[in-house]
């Protein structure tokens, strides 16, 4: 018995990883986790047939382990890339809400995913809309955790929301990008001491870089907003989604509660990287329709996995060419590098392609407001945007 089971294991390890054609792909994985109890939601980008789960208890030095059997299934390359390889497949460190790491493995016939367990919780799989599923990490002793969000909410936050592509834009055709002008209508967003909206500054801004875009790039464009407008963060990314760009640039303007706060920064998505960055997303996330939006609810306990490289490469490519452009033209101590920093936009959340947030200057410092309401600086920041922009797509399409 012990020996045909260490068979089983090498075989697993010597399988190369099929590529079925045609077969379903898993997406996105997503952890939820609660008080001894926690969620993975398994998204994908058809149905699956006949899923199943299994938990094991620990025996011995080997942890307790829950599986999700997904036949003829495989893992989109975002989402493996994102993983630690291990033997067989790869592997993602958890560390919360019972789960100590997730793994993802290819199987005779599908794929699998694999749940390294803190603690014994009882698995439970449910379905989510029709190409997703939800796999729930109970202890047996303790209560449901009202927190995490169940199938209903999922169904409607996955409902037009979808994840990084995989590939970047093709080499030669022209690429697609939605410039996004921060706020606008009655969410005027930040305002400065003189009364500087950012509403307004991130709309020229915006029609810059997209101007920019267009004549230097060569790039397709499309602006959220070309006016003084409300539009919603949802309507946003719907527009990117349905527009399958290949990038989204969202524009703002920083404030701080202390005006002696200043510099630039880019933000893509993924869990807070600071309590700084954690207080940028709950201001810029303010517009959406309140606590009762399940949206809301799902995104302040999403950890997002797999969906970022791309994203934090843009976000990187963009803040260099920012910073360099900028502290040439208006000398190095005139301009503050805050780097580059992730948290959840819920903006961010919902685009399914590369997407970042730039966040140009603070409008809570005097002179950085007075600055950002210069013609010379708008048109430096924007160039440089388009710069970095350029940059990345010169990396990725090879
Ligand atoms: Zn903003």
């Amino acid at each position: 018995m012990r020996r045909s089971l260490a068979i089983l294991v090498l075989f697993a390890i010597l399988v190369p990883w099929p590529r079925t054609a045609g077969a379903v792909v898993l997406e996105q994985v997503l952890v939820f986790v609660g008080h001894h109890h926690a969620r993975v939601l398994l998204v994908l980008d058809g149905a699956v047939e006949d899923p199943r789960t299994s938990s094991a208890p620990g025996v011995g030095r080997a942890p307790p382990r829950a599986r999700v059997l997904l036949p003829g299934t495989t893992a989109s390359g975002t989402l493996t890339s994102a993983y630690r390889p291990i033997p067989g497949g790869v592997e993602m460190p958890v560390d919360q809400g019972g789960i100590a790491a997730l793994a993802i493995g290819e199987v005779s016939g599908g794929s699998e995913v694999v749940v390294t367990l803190a603690e014994p919780l009882a698995a439970t799989l449910l379905k989510v809309g029709r190409r997703a599923l939800l796999l729930d990490l109970r202890s047996p002793q303790a209560s449901p955790d009202p927190s995490l969000p169940g199938p209903d909410v999922l169904a409607r936050f996955l409902n037009g929301v979808g994840f990084v592509r995989d590939e970047a834009a093709l080499p030669g055709s022209r690429p697609r990008i939605v410039v996004d002008a921060g706020h606008g209508g009655e969410d005027t967003g930040a305002v400065g001491p003189t009364g500087t909206r950012e509403s307004d500054v991130a709309l020229g801004l915006a029609k810059r870089v997209a101007d920019e875009l267009e004549h230097r790039l060569g790039a397709e464009v499309f602006l959220t907003r070309d006016a003084d407008r409300f539009v919603s963060l949802q309507d946003r990314a719907a527009l990117a989604n349905g527009q399958d760009a290949d990038l989204f640039l969202s524009i703002h303007l920083n404030a701080a509660p202390t005006p002696a706060l200043w510099g630039v920064e880019t933000y893509y998505l993924d869990v807070a990287s600071d309590a700084d960055a954690a207080r940028v997303a709950r201001r810029e996330n303010a517009s959406v329709s309140g606590p009762e939006d399940p949206t809301s609810a799902v995104v302040s306990q999403l950890r997002v996995s797999g969906t970022s490289a791309l994203s934090r490469r843009l976000a990187h490519e963009v803040q260099e060419a920012v910073i360099r452009r900028l502290s040439t033209v208006f000398g190095p101590d005139q301009i503050r590098d805050l780097g580059v920093k992730s948290a959840m936009f819920h903006v961010l959340v919902a685009a399914r392609m590369p997407a970042i947030l730039f966040e140009a200057s603070f409008l809570s410092h005097p002179e950085e407001e007075l600055r950002l309401r210069t013609p010379a600086f708008q048109r430096e920041t924007a160039d440089a945007v388009v710069e970095g922009v350029g940059r990345y797509l010169e990396a990725v399409r090879p």
